[in-house]
């Protein structure tokens, strides 16, 4: 199977065909192997515009949807992103290829230390992962010229708008069953523009700001 060629298709015909136009987007992900980023045994689906399981009941995201995420969050080559919910690391990979400095948070210590492990064996020195709470966002590493997280909300966690820098980009996933995927936009110390990009579907971001009971299909 040409894993290279599969990758190619997929993101000819299910980001770019799709509408993403962000060329550093389609480029990134041509880029980034997605099979490295799946359990062993799942490679041939890799190039499927689907989630995949990694464990503890989490996901790797959906191809469409990562990209979707990474364009309207707007990044530019000397970006600094944090992202919260590293899972298996393909959205940090994708992102890191694009901006120069990434921040991933993954509050299951086993998915972050084999994130890590991923990256260092692709060669992707720009990326920090911690193993935590991302409710809380990264204190030392702020401010972020994007926040993206991978995970929906109730609400907004405060200490994530906070530590936008100006003109800053949060992309988050909110709502109770029916999750909308928003983006608020830093325009002043306490001033945000919202936006509600449409519709999406993704675990719960598990943390102090954000729920707090843990459902047993998300370990
Ligand atoms: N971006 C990931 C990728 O490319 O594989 C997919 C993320 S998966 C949909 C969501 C991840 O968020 C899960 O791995 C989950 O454990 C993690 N998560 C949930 N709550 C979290 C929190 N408060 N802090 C950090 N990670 C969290």
């Amino acid at each position: 199977m040409n894993l290279a060629r599969s990758r190619d298709r997929m993101v000819e015909q299910h980001v770019v065909r799709r509408g993403i136009h962000d060329r550093n987007v389609a480029r990134a992900m041509r880029t980034v192997p997605r099979e490295a980023f799946v359990d062993p045994g799942f490679e041939e689906f890799a190039y499927e515009d689907t989630p995949l399981a990694i464990g503890h009941g989490q996901t790797i995201s959906q191809p469409f949807i990562v990209a979707l995420m990474i364009e309207k969050a707007g990044l530019d080559a000397g970006d600094k992103v944090l992202e919260v919910g590293t899972g298996s690391g393909y959205a940090a990979a994708v992102v890191s290829r694009i901006a120069s400095e990434v921040y991933t948070i993954e509050r299951h210590e086993s998915l972050a230390l084999q994130a890590r492990e991923r990256f260092g064996k692709l060669g992707y020195g720009n990326i920090d992962v911690r193993i935590g709470d991302g409710s809380k966002g990264w204190i030392e590493a702020a401010p972020f010229d994007a926040i993206i997280v991978s995970a929906g909300t109730p609400t907004i966690p405060s200490a994530l708008k906070e530590q936008l820098d100006l003109g800053g980009r949060l992309l988050i996933p909110v709502g109770d069953d029916k999750q909308r995927l928003k983006r608020f936009t830093r325009i002043g110390a306490d001033e945000f523009e919202e936006e509600d990009l449409g519709g999406v579907l993704f675990v719960p971001l598990i943390g102090d700001d954000a729920w707090s009971i843990v459902h047993p299909m998300y370990t």
